[in-house]
């Protein structure tokens, strides 16, 4: 009797306990969720140029990088057209620049702003909206009334001085840095004091004790306000500009987002041909570069330039490069323009001449090679205002140099009647460590490895772009970092994918109209993907690209309703798809069968498991050859044939070349062959003065 009741009280002990946990969880998310994805508005006007040019476009674009990583697609909004909009259509507003905001966003506008939230949208605000008044800077009366609604807030304050640090507190936008100290560049700050009935999460705090950003829901919204601009340093160190996104848009709900290739890291090397005109130098490296990335499997970017240029009395050689460059053609390589005679900006003053350099050796290129579509700038930073020249030149995109600490910048930059696609580079130059700085090769490798790990760390496929020369490679010490660099960051890697900036941006474009609808259960996430909105020409760049699910571990996927081998923990890779409407069942737990868990980027027509092998059907999309990593299997048969494996770890990695380039043979020539000669030279004078000396002494005894 005694064992009975006591069972009893555990049964119901039991059955309370859990109808706790399960009231505790279903309380707050009832199954299925249906969720569509819809772009983020990001709010700029070419009048915030005219204020401060750099810190605008610096916002901006550093706006755009977190977006790429979070996968979600965005428009750019003038902030003329906020007025008239329909705010529903967007899943978050994001003001990169707030302070820069004209006064004639109205109190009209911020209450449809508020309404929106309350249906479920979101805004993050960089900045508080400011004007000026004489000497003096106000903050705008409607935004601190608005921020009072959403936030709670009380005023806002300024603080100036130096060594600030800031503190992340614990909220899911900062989980990434809790406990660290990060420190703050600028000298002064506008910091938020809430009122005591405020709800929302304090994020960020320095070490004045002041409060930096907050996090609030406001009915069935999110919205998230830092003091601090899009372009500020903070958020090159740190992810929490990508978790800000996630947060305001997914809330508690696992963030899913589409990136442009699979991989934690888009690997986008340049290569500036400074010694074009000497035909066996600069041709010497790009063929044993392209060597090289046919054996590694990776591709480049060659910028040429077609006038004078590093004392060279010469020009550049068409004749004589043509089977070489014609190689690099078919290999993959994008050939860019780095200008007729490598310029130093601000010595041109006139427009005419900026104009000359750009669209001179664009004609020059597309003469004598190919069409172009890219300008990787010389001689540090192209200047800003001048980017609608690009534009009027041809061009369709620009790689900037590096602008440290701003390492994480792509995006478009809206011009007066057009627009342009803009790359920073992530990191230093071969020519900043051995020229400029004259670091050691030990030393530029620490610090080209402690740069890429930040990225690395960031993952989400983001897009790191280095570079180098065409005289670094045919260096003995320079060329053997650059083998270092090479495997540290891709060879040896089975998550990283190798991209030119034209497949960056065709990829872009596709990406851009892809509409998403997810599906959340319990314990599996449906993904339905609409393409018909890709434009035609693009719809094959979909392919490799990733659905990454955050924070899950997946064990299996079908891709309509059939098991699907392509994918790693976090993400789903894409085969090619056409027009239509196509669903991803993805289901977390362990991996129990083989699965394809990176491609370098390639058109994917068909991928199945069979038994235990992986059969891959495969075409060449760019690079002429694919690196293919796959874990627990050994058997990957790609267009009929079985592909030989290496193992790297727990992963197996096999090569596929689509159709093998003939490089052509290049006159044997180092860097040090010209020291060489230049020693034999001085061995020969001492030689003749000795000779001269021998005999002139000879002389005298005879005499
Ligand atoms: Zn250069």
């Amino acid at each position: 009797m005694l064992l009975l009741r006591r069972f009893l009280n555990a049964l119901l002990l039991l059955l309370t306990l859990s109808s706790l946990v399960h009231a505790g969880s279903s309380a707050a998310q009832i199954y299925p969720i249906k969720f569509t994805v819809k772009p983020v508005a990001v709010v700029y006007s070419l009048r915030y140029a005219q204020i401060n040019i750099a810190e605008s476009h610096y916002a901006l674009l550093a706006v755009q990088y977190s977006l790429l990583l979070a996968g979600f697609p965005y428009k750019i909004i003038d902030e003329q057209n906020l007025l008239h909009m329909d705010l529903s259509k967007y899943s978050c507003l994001i003001f990169p620049y707030a302070r820069y905001l004209s006064r004639n966003i109205s109190t009209s506008f911020l209450d449809a702003l508020a309404e929106c939230l309350k249906s479920g949208g979101s805004f993050i605000c960089f900045g508080i909206p400011a004007y000026r008044r004489g000497n003096v800077s106000l903050y705008m009366d409607d935004w601190m009334r608005f921020y009072g609604r959403i936030f709670g807030l009380q005023s806002v304050s300024f603080r100036f001085g130096k060594d600030f640090t800031v503190l992340a507190e614990k909220h899911k936008i900062t989980s990434d840095h809790l406990g660290d100290r990060i420190p703050l560049e600028d000298i002064s700050y506008d910091y938020i004091i809430l009122s005591s009935s405020s709800n929302a999460s304090v994020l960020l705090r320095t070490n004045m004790g002041d409060i930096l950003a907050v996090a609030s829901r406001y009915g069935g919204g999110r919205a998230v306000l830092f003091t601090l601009s899009a372009s500020d340093s903070l958020f090159q160190r740190t992810s929490i500009m990508l978790r800000s996104i996630q947060w305001c848009i997914f809330g508690d709900l696992t963030p899913v987002g589409l990136n442009l290739a699979c991989g934690r890291v888009i690997w986008m090397l340049n290569i500036d041909a400074d010694w074009s005109a000497d035909r066996d130098a600069t041709g010497n490296a790009l063929a044993w570069l392209l060597r090289r990335s046919e054996k590694n499997c990776f591709t480049f970017s060659w910028a040429v330039i077609t006038g004078n240029y590093s004392g060279l009395k010469k020009t550049i050689d068409w004749l004589s490069l043509r089977d070489l460059f014609n190689a690099s053609l078919e290999a993959g390589v994008e050939f860019t323009s780095h200008t007729v005679h490598h310029p130093v900006w601000r010595n041109i003053t006139s427009k005419e001449r900026v104009m000359f350099e750009l669209a001179q050796s664009y004609r020059d290129i597309a003469g004598n090679l190919t069409r172009i579509s890219g300008l990787q700038v010389p001689d540090g930073m192209f200047p800003i205002e001048y980017y609608p020249l690009i534009r009027k030149a041809g061009y369709e995109y620009a790689i900037q140099t590096f602008a440290y600490p701003f390492l994480r910048m792509v995006g478009i930059q809206p011009l007066q009647n057009n627009s342009i696609f803009i790359f920073w580079r992530s990191t230093k130059s071969d020519y900043y460590y051995f020229d400029l700085m004259k670091y050691s090769p030990e030393e530029a490798f620490r610090i080209e490895k402690k740069n890429f790990d930040c990225f690395y760390a960031l993952g989400h496929s983001a897009p790191y772009l280095l570079l180098w020369h065409d005289y670094s490679l045919i260096n003995k010490t320079r060329r053997a970092v650059f083998l270092k660099v090479l495997r540290y960051e891709y060879a040896d890697r089975v998550d990283v994918s190798s991209m030119t900036a034209t497949e960056f941006i065709r990829r872009f474009e596709a990406w851009e109209k892809v509409k998403i609808r997810i599906t959340y259960m319990p314990d599996l996430i449906k993904v339905r993907l609409d393409t018909h909105d890709v434009p035609e020409e693009y719809l094959q760049y979909l392919s490799c690209m990733c659905l990454r699910i955050d924070g899950k571990t997946i064990s299996n996927v079908e891709f309509m309703n059939r098991s699907y081998p392509l994918f790693s923990d976090d993400y789903v890779i894409l085969p090619e798809l056409g027009h239509g409407r196509y669903e991803f069942k993805i289901k977390f737990g362990n991996p129990p069968s083989p699965h394809v868990i990176h491609l370098t980027t390639c058109r994917i027509l068909s991928a199945e498991l069979k038994d235990a092998d992986i059969l891959l059907n495969l075409s060449r999309l760019w690079d002429n050859n694919v690196r293919i990593c796959l874990v627990g299997g050994s058997s990957l048969i790609v267009n009929g044939s079985k592909i030989k494996l290496e193992k790297s770890g727990g992963v197996s990695v096999g090569y596929l070349t689509f159709k093998a380039v003939e490089i052509p043979r290049v006159k044997v020539i180092e860097a040090y062959e010209y020291l060489k000669g230049f020693l034999i030279g001085l061995i020969l004078a001492f030689l003749l003065v000795g000779l001269v000396l021998i005999r002139s002494r000879r002389g005298k005894n005879e005499s």
